[in-house]
């Protein structure tokens, strides 16, 4: 028998929080409820979790903050859920550590989604230069080398900066601003602009219908997806 998945919901909403409990065990998790930021530190720090839930929403700490205080000391997936209506909160959380976000209200089948998804990540996340192959392009992280339909693809240093950073986080919502960091220098952090005329060139050279991508996903507002 494997050790179950353990996850810490932070949660200050009691039926919210006993709703995911329910879902959770049903499928095999092992749960953790905090209902305040300061609960969650402490019990993430005492009993390490696989993954972690976290409403933005909380009665003491803000849900950012308590991303960057874990993320001082912990690459544990973070799925932020959300109530409110503004994306500012999600893309502060995406900037600050968070792997995910979901808006409330959302189907237990969405959040499971998500969270098997957060997970096949971690498991698979490899730090070295693999080579990663979709339907239509071949990318080569090491040798910087990319192939399509039997053919090398030329990528500008600025295009490969965007492809690669994306690349190596598939599945994951890397935001605008990440990305110009990496790839341009924090200086450039907000000029979001760049990024739609430099991923426009990307989808071009990659993408079988660029108007209409099925690789290097737009999450209007809040940044950039590579589903391979
Ligand atoms: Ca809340």
């Amino acid at each position: 028998m494997t050790n179950p998945i353990r996850v810490q919901v932070v949660e200050d909403d009691e039926g919210m929080a006993r709703a995911l409990r329910v879902n959770l065990q049903a499928r095999g998790y092992e749960v953790a409820i905090a209902s305040s930021g300061a609960d969650a530190l402490t019990q993430l720090a005492r009993n390490p979790a696989d993954l972690v839930v976290l409403d933005l929403g909380l009665p003491d700490i803000e849900g950012v903050d308590v991303i960057a205080a874990l993320r001082a000391w912990s690459a544990v997936p973070i799925l932020v859920l959300s109530a409110r209506q503004g994306d500012s909160d999600k893309v502060q959380a995406l900037d600050a550590g968070a792997d995910d976000y979901l808006t409330k209200p959302f189907s237990v089948e969405e959040l499971l989604a998500r969270l098997r998804a957060m997970l096949r990540r971690a498991s698979t996340a490899t730090p070295e230069a693999p080579v990663v192959r979709t339907d239509d392009f071949t990318i080569d992280l090491q040798h910087m080398k990319v192939v399509r339909n039997g053919a090398d693809v030329h990528l500008t240093r600025l295009e490969w900066g965007i492809v690669e950073v994306l690349v190596r986080n598939p599945d994951r919502l890397v935001t605008g601003k990440q990305l110009l960091t990496k790839v341009w220098g924090p200086a450039y952090a907000d000029a979001t602009h760049y990024l739609r005329v430099y991923m426009m060139q990307v989808r071009k050279k990659l993408e079988p219908d660029p108007s209409n991508p099925r690789y290097f996903l737009t999450e209007a507002g809040f940044g950039y997806r590579f589903v391979p």
